[in-house]
């Protein structure tokens, strides 16, 4: 029996950082960007992830969302924040990196998942934001989640937020 620990800050499904924690780390960070510094920001969402459960169940489910969370981890810098936000979607929070290299940190990912034998198809989509200045970071998610809509109509694809 390994007893593991999982802090008050940590999702116990995939060990990824909670919404709590995301919340506190990515107001930090928003409030220390100086001078020709950006954020960018990437919601990252399973396609089509609600026919997966109604057809292979939720504990297949939980096995893709947990495989997907330990592919983010060994893909991404230590620097990166990586958060379960809800049910299927996770956030990356990318200090220093401006959009064009968002993209391409997304698609390596996009590309990872499309590539891994999950047992059935697995696709993700996501939508990214930025930010060079003081912002809550309700408001930077909140401009992610809208070009993660504008994602969503084609699937397995990345959106960036425009005004
Ligand atoms: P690349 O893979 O085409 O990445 C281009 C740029 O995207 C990087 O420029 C960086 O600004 C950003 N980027 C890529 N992956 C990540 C990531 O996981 N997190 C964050 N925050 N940003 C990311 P950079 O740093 O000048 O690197 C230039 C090239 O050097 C990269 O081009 C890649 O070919 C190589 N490289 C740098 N670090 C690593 C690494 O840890 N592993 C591997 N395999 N290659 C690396
Ligand atoms: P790390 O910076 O924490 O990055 C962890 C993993 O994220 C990398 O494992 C790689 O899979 C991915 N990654 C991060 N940045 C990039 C990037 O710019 N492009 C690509 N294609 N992948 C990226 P990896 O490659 O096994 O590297 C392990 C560690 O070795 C890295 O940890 C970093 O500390 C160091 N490293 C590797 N290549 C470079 C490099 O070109 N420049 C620097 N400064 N460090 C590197």
């Amino acid at each position: 029996f390994k007893k593991v620990y999982i802090s008050a800050y940590q999702d116990e499904l995939t060990n990824l950082w909670n919404r709590k924690y995301l919340y506190i780390r990515l107001k930090g960070e928003i409030k220390r960007l100086r001078h020709n510094t950006i954020l960018s920001l990437a919601i990252v969402d399973i396609d089509d992830f609600k026919s997966v459960n109604d057809t292979f169940g939720h504990l297949f489910g939980d096995k893709v969302l947990k495989e997907i969370a330990d592919i983010l981890k060994n893909n991404l810098r230590k620097d990166d924040i990586i958060a379960r936000w809800g049910g299927e979607e996770f956030i990356i929070v990318l200090p220093n990196t401006e959009v064009k290299s968002a993209k391409v940190v997304f698609n390596r990912i996009r590309e990872k998942i499309e590539k891994y034998d999950f047992g059935c198809k697995i696709t993700v989509s996501g939508g990214i934001a930025f930010v060079n200045e003081y912002i809550e970071p309700e408001k930077l998610i909140e401009m992610a989640d809208k070009a993660l809509y504008k994602a969503k109509k084609r699937k397995n694809r990345i959106a960036v937020y425009a005004k």
